[in-house]
């Protein structure tokens, strides 16, 4: 029998603490939780968690820091945790090497269906295999370059399709401007984010029923993208 995934959570907030201590072992986890940047990376060296869950809130060293320090030798996604309105500080942090993130404050949902994707993605095999893309009417086929809305293929054009396949590979993570720009127009064009703005709204028309309020493409304000899974409520 392997053993549940285990979750390294890093919160200084008491409160908080215990809320995702509690949700995270109802639905079969294996926590251990600490409240310092000290704590975090000795106890992620120990324990060697399948997940770190990291608030970038931390009194004794920017959470950004932990997750660079994380980067250098450990493997396992990290998530973490922002205030609202922290776009740079996301930023920072993806950049340093975190998988994804969360605001506060954030749903149980939401928080369960970043965990799940971003232990799916550690554990995707890494021969490249694309798995077929679902979530409510969207169904993608990377192998086969076939998308379908609600049964009916939908024709998109030579960028659309390959802003599209970028999402639909990082599907359920945030995606950054210039990680979109740079696989789909490449290095030279990273300075261009209207170009991203133009392909993401030809692309809503094409598969949202409603591209002013997207159900599947939607957008992480000052960061990127992110293509949804079926189980984000
Ligand atoms: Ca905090």
């Amino acid at each position: 029998v392997i053993p549940p995934p285990l979750i390294l959570i890093v919160e200084d907030d008491p409160p908080m603490a215990r809320m995702l201590r509690s949700v995270l072992t109802a639905v079969g986890y294996r926590v251990f939780v600490v409240g310092t940047a000290r704590d975090a990376v000795r106890q992620a060296v120990g324990r060697s968690p399948d997940l770190v869950l990291l608030d970038l809130g931390l009194p004794d060293q920017d959470g950004v820091e932990v997750v660079r320090r994380l980067r250098e030798w450990m493997r396992a996604p990290v998530v973490v945790v922002s205030a609202r309105d922290a776009e740079a500080q996301k930023v920072q942090a993806l950049d340093a090497g975190a998988d994804d993130y969360l605001t506060k404050p954030f749903g149980t949902s939401e928080l369960l269906a970043r965990l799940r994707v971003a232990l799916r993605h550690a554990a995707a095999p890494a021969d490249g295999s694309t798995p077929v893309f679902e979530s409510g009417d969207l169904r993608v086929d990377l192998e086969r370059r076939c998308v379908r809305l609600s049964g009916q293929e939908v024709r998109l054009t030579p960028i659309e399709w390959k802003l599209l396949s970028v999402l639909v590979r990082h599907s359920g993570r945030v995606v950054q401007h210039r990680q979109l720009l740079r696989e789909v127009w490449g290095p030279a064009d990273e300075q261009r984010p209207h170009y991203l703005r133009v392909y993401v709204a030809s692309l809503r028309k094409k598969l949202e029923k409603e591209p002013a309020n997207p159900r599947h493409l939607v957008t992480e304000a000052g960061v990127g993208y992110r293509l949804r899974e079926p189980d984000e409520g």
